[in-house]
C-alpha cells in the first residue's frame, strides 16, 4: 500500500488541488489592477474547491500563489489543522536563478505569505540545479537545509519533485539516515507518461516514497487527437466511462490512485471539481488498469521539463 499521510487534525490525505503553472504566467507583467483581479479570481476558485471538500492544497514559490492559498483558507473559516498545505522551493534552472537564498530563507518567507506557522509538506521543486547561477546550492546542500527545517518543526514532512533515481540517491547520501529521506516525490504521471524518468515509480515504491501525480488528466486534452494510438486509448477510456458510469476524468484519477499514486489536479469548473473528489467510492477491475497501462504506453507525451528529460 502507498504511504499515507494525515493532516494535523487526523484526516487522511486525499487528492490535492493545485494553484500552479497558469497563474504565474497570467500575473506576469500585468498592471496592479489586473493582478488584483487575478488574485480575487484565484481566491474564489480555491475557496470553491475548499467548499467542495478539498483540504489538500498545492502551491509553490514560483507559482506566486501562496497569498491566494492563505486568503482562501482564511475565508473558508475552516481551522488550519484541517488542511494539508504543500509548497515548493524553487532552486533555479538553466538561466533562471533561485528566488531566495535557500530553503531556510524560502520557508520563512512562505510561512508569512501563507499566514501559518508550519507547512505540512515542503518539496524541492526540481533537481536541475545549475552551478554558476546566483545562490546555487548542490542537491546535497539544499537537502541539509530542508532537514534543518524539519528539525525546527517548521515543516511536518519533507520531499522532492521531478527527481529521478540518481537525484534521490544524492539526497539519500546527504540525509545520512532514513529518518531524513524524502517521503514524497511529486512527478508528472498519466497513462502517456508512466515513468517520468527511468524506473522512478518502482524505486519510490521500494523506498516507501509516496508519488504525487501532477498532470493526471493530460490524456483528455493535451495529447495529439490525430494520433491513432491516442484515438484507440480514448475509445477505451470512453468505454470505461460507460462501464463504470463515471466521467473519463474520474477514470483517469481512479487509475492513478489504484497505481498507488496520489493525484494533484485542478479545475475552474465546480462540477468537475466535485467529480474529481468522487473517486474513492468505486474500483476499476485489475484487467482495466492493465489495459490502460498497455494502451497508454503506446503513446508518449510529456508536458513539463521536456528539455531536462530529453535524454530519458
Ligand atoms: P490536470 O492534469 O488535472 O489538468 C487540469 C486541467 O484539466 C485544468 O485546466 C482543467 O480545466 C482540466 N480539467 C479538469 N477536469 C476536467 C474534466 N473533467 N474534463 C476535461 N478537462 C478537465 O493537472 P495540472 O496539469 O493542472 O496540474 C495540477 C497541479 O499540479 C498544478 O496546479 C500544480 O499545483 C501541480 N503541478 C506541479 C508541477 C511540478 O513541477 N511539481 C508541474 C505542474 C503542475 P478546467 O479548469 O476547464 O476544468
Amino acid at each position: 500500500m502507498a504511504r499515507q499521510f494525515y493532516t494535523k487534525s487526523g484526516q487522511l490525505l486525499k487528492i490535492g488541488t493545485g494553484s500552479g503553472t497558469k497563474w504565474q504566467w497570467l500575473k506576469k507583467g500585468r498592471p496592479d489592477e489586473e493582478k488584483a483581479q487575478l488574485h480575487n479570481e484565484l481566491v474564489d476558485n480555491l475557496l470553491r474547491t475548499i467548499n467542495c471538500g478539498y483540504r489538500h492544497l498545492d502551491t509553490a514559490e514560483v507559482y506566486t500563489t501562496q497569498p491566494e492559498v492563505a486568503a482562501a483558507v482564511k475565508k473558508s473559516g475552516i481551522p488550519r489543522e484541517e488542511f494539508w498545505i504543500t509548497t515548493k522551493y524553487f532552486p533555479g534552472v538553466s538561466h533562471q536563478a533561485a528566488l531566495t537564498k535557500g530553503p531556510i530563507e524560502f520557508v520563512n518567507k512562505a510561512l508569512k505569505e501563507l499566514e501559518t506557522d508550519y507547512l505540512d509538506l515542503l518539496l524541492i521543486h526540481h533537481p536541475f540545479v545549475t552551478p554558476g547561477l546566483k545562490d546555487y546550492l548542490s542537491l546535497g546542500d539544499l537537502w541539509k537545509e530542508v532537514i534543518e527545517l524539519k528539525k525546527q518543526g517548521l515543516v511536518r514532512e519533507i520531499g522532492v519533485s521531478n527527481f529521478a533515481v540518481p537525484h534521490l540517491k544524492e539526497v539519500f547520501e546527504s540525509a545520512g539516515s532514513e529518518e531524513f529521506y524524502p517521503v514524497v516525490n511529486q512527478i508528472e504521471f498519466h497513462p502517456f507518461l508512466q515513468n517520468q524518468s527511468k524506473g522512478i515509480v518502482d524505486f519510490c515504491k521500494r523506498h516507501n516514497i509516496l508519488i504525487e501525480a501532477y498532470g493526471p488528466l493530460s490524456p483528455l486534452f493535451r495529447a495529439d487527437e490525430e494520433n491513432e494510438n491516442v484515438a484507440t486509448f480514448k475509445k477505451f477510456l470512453s468505454e470505461l466511462s460507460s462501464k463504470y458510469d463515471k466521467t473519463e476524468a474520474q477514470i483517469l484519477l481512479r487509475y492513478t490512485i489504484q497505481k498507488g499514486l496520489l493525484p494533484i489536479t485542478t479545475s475552474s469548473n465546480e462540477e468537475r471539481i466535485k467529480q474529481s473528489l468522487e473517486v474513492y467510492g468505486f474500483e476499476l477491475d485489475d484487467s482495466d488498469v492493465n489495459q490502460i497501462d498497455e494502451l497508454g504506453s503506446k503513446f508518449k507525451f510529456r508536458k513539463f521539463f521536456n528539455d531536462q528529460y530529453a535524454a530519458g
